[in-house]
């Protein structure tokens, strides 16, 4: 099928661009195959809408998480754009909780919630139903096979023979922590548009900084354990009940600690009030008794897990990457905005703001062919699963990293993919862990455990 633009993706990221650009008269196609991050966001979007705050405030967080890596233009773009883009949301009849709180390493309250901790879901379902209401826009469910590039990007092909051919095409794919075995995302944010991207000659970046969440429920059907149970008094403690870091660090230097601890990790409420965990961690209980502990009784074993990914396709303020008719948008891109870690919240702002941005520079942008071509990988026939290829990314891509480990796994992946899906995984995660060699210091989420010269963020 024919349309003026292609959306893959259909979390904040690409809803807002599909909108953007059905709004200014482009017909437009969006693909998804499930749910991705978007609707797991528990927290909010951050922007300064607070007469005490600014922009160029919520910059200077941003850069400080960041890690000296960010692009200040990009952050200047991103922290300018909050207010604007709440309003945007607003108009579409996105509802908003009143108020703002502080959170992380924000200086000030500026993360806006809906609907309480399920803020991502609320807000999808206000997206999806103005999808509803926009006839430009059709939507279709497959899953994403490779772009079709030659001079420049003219579409997409899908698993199952859905073509699409396009005159510009944004990929709002997501990011790739559902690469690694423990994570709390979708299994679907795999990488696979970062890597067909850089499968068609777009350049990708930033690969080795990956985010991890400290407190994950350490067992089968894993599960996010908020930080706001530590800030509510919960410990976390080894198998003899001992506490080993002060639970209110951030949320980096507590993953780190959890990491190097030896044996296994636990967070412990048993000594708060059941009444104020009924109440105001319903999810956590819930969770809990599902995995057969009683967290009223019990310690719940914990470990990091893999998050949020600052890596992707190189793209520019208005998302364009250096394949022709190639853009990207969300976790999938690299604006540079996060740098070597994101400032939480930041990531919806992110996905809304570059989402618009980008759909509006594809739909208005004559294509101009370029020089890039699709490259051919010839993968070694062996015995790697997608559940390997897990493994490795937490044995040697995780919180802490060694030059060593990351040989050995790169060393495995590459020689030991299958076809299809696990191929896929296995070049994806080999890019991870080769961008993770390639960055021999300590800077932001990517800590090297064997470099004398680290440098702490
Ligand atoms: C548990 C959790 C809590 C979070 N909380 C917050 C928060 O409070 N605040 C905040 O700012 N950020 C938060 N984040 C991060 C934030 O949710 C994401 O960064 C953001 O939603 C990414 O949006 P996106 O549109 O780029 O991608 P996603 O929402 O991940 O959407 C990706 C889309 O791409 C599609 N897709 C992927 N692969 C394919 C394929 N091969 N073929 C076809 N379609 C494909 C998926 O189906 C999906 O539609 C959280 C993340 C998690 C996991």
């Amino acid at each position: 099928m024919n349309t003026d633009l292609l959306v893959v993706g259909d979390g904040l990221a690409g809803s807002a661009a599909a909108i953007e650009a059905a709004r200014m008269g482009a017909s437009v196609a969006l693909v998804s195959a499930a749910h991705g991050s978007s609707d797991r966001a528990q927290g909010g979007i951050a922007a300064a809408t607070l007469p005490e705050d600014s922009p160029r405030l919520h910059a200077l967080d941003t850069l400080a998480a960041g890690g000296d890596l960010c692009d200040p233009s990009a952050v200047a773009m991103l922290t300018s754009a909050g207010p604007g883009t709440v309003r945007w949301l607003e108009s579409l009849g996105v509802h908003f909780d009143g108020g703002s709180a502080r959170e992380a390493a924000h200086s000030l309250p500026r993360v806006l919630h809906l609907g309480g901790d399920q803020s991502g879901s609320t807000l999808m379902a206000f997206m999806r139903s103005a999808i509803e209401n926009e006839p430009r826009i059709t939507r279709y469910r497959a899953r994403l096979k490779s772009l079709s590039v030659d001079d420049s990007c003219g579409g997409a092909i899908f698993v199952g023979g859905l073509s699409v051919h396009a005159g510009a095409t944004v990929l709002a794919t997501g990011g790739y922590a559902g690469l690694y075995g423990l994570t709390t995302n979708s299994r679907i944010s795999n990488g696979k548009g970062i890597l067909e991207a850089a499968r068609s000659g777009a350049r990708v970046a930033d690969l080795e900084f990956v985010q991890f969440h400290p407190t994950v429920f350490d067992g089968a059907h894993s599960f996010l354990i908020t930080e706001a149970l530590r800030g509510a008094g919960a410990i976390l403690v080894d198998d003899r009940g001992e506490r080993f870091v002060d639970e209110l660090l951030p949320r980096d230097q507590v993953a780190r600690a959890v990491a190097a601890h030896r044996g296994r990790a636990f967070i412990s409420a048993t000594h708060l009030d059941p009444e104020l965990l009924r109440r105001n961690f319903p999810n956590f209980m819930r969770n809990c008794r599902r995995a057969g502990i009683d967290p009223l009784r019990q310690a719940v074993p914990i470990a990091p897990a893999a998050h949020y990914t600052m890596g992707g396709v190189v793209s520019d303020l208005d998302g364009r990457s250096s394949v022709d008719g190639l853009y990207a948008a969300g976790e999938c891109a690299r604006t540079g905005v996060h740098g070597a870690n994101r400032l939480a919240s930041n990531s919806l702002l992110e996905a809304a703001a570059f989402g618009r941005r980008a759909a509006a520079a594809a739909v208005s942008a004559p294509s101009v062919p370029s020089a890039s071509r699709s490259r051919s990988i010839a993968w070694r026939r062996g015995g790697l699963t997608v559940s390997d290829v897990g493994d490795l990314l937490d044995s040697a891509a995780g919180v802490l990293r060694t030059g060593a480990e990351l040989k050995v796994a790169l060393t495995r992946l590459r020689s030991g993919a299958v076809s299809g899906v696990a191929a896929d995984a296995a070049e994806m995660a080999a890019m991870i862990c080769a961008a993770a060699l390639a960055r021999p210091a300590s800077v932001g989420a990517h800590q090297r455990q064997d470099e004398p010269a680290a440098i702490a963020s």
